[in-house]
């Protein structure tokens, strides 16, 4: 069973939630100024890495409400929850977040190694 912690109601399955997308990217003010290029950027693009991220979730199934997760995308572990409009909390976790221990940022990412320092690559 996966639980979520959703900061109005508590511990709830994720049953009852849906995922929004990535957190804290802010609509453009002017859209009708931007190109058709940075429009797209806007619309389409993600950072989509592996590890730590920050995403938009709505308790769909209990109170409705709109708030942020930071999750890690690796091993779907929800590290923290924090209402709308709130900075994200700092949480201490050791890097990389990944199982296999590649690199957080690539998926599949096997031409990046870390080298942890007195290690020879
Ligand atoms: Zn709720």
């Amino acid at each position: 069973m996966f639980i979520i912690d959703c900061p109005w109601c508590g511990k709830r399955d994720i049953s009852e939630f849906s995922n929004g997308g990535e957190a804290h990217i802010t609509r453009p003010k002017r859209p009708d100024k931007m190109s058709d290029a940075k429009w797209a950027e806007y619309v389409f693009m993600r950072t989509n890495h592996k590890g730590q991220i920050a995403e938009r979730w709505n308790h769909a199934a209990g109170c409705r409400q709109w708030f942020n997760a930071l999750r890690n995308s690796a091993t779907d572990e929800f590290l923290a929850v924090y209402k709308m409009g709130e900075k994200p909390p700092e949480v201490t976790t050791q890097e990389p977040l990944t199982p296999s221990g590649e690199a957080p940022i690539g998926s599949g990412n096997d031409a990046v190694k870390i080298v942890k320092s007195g290690e020879v690559s």
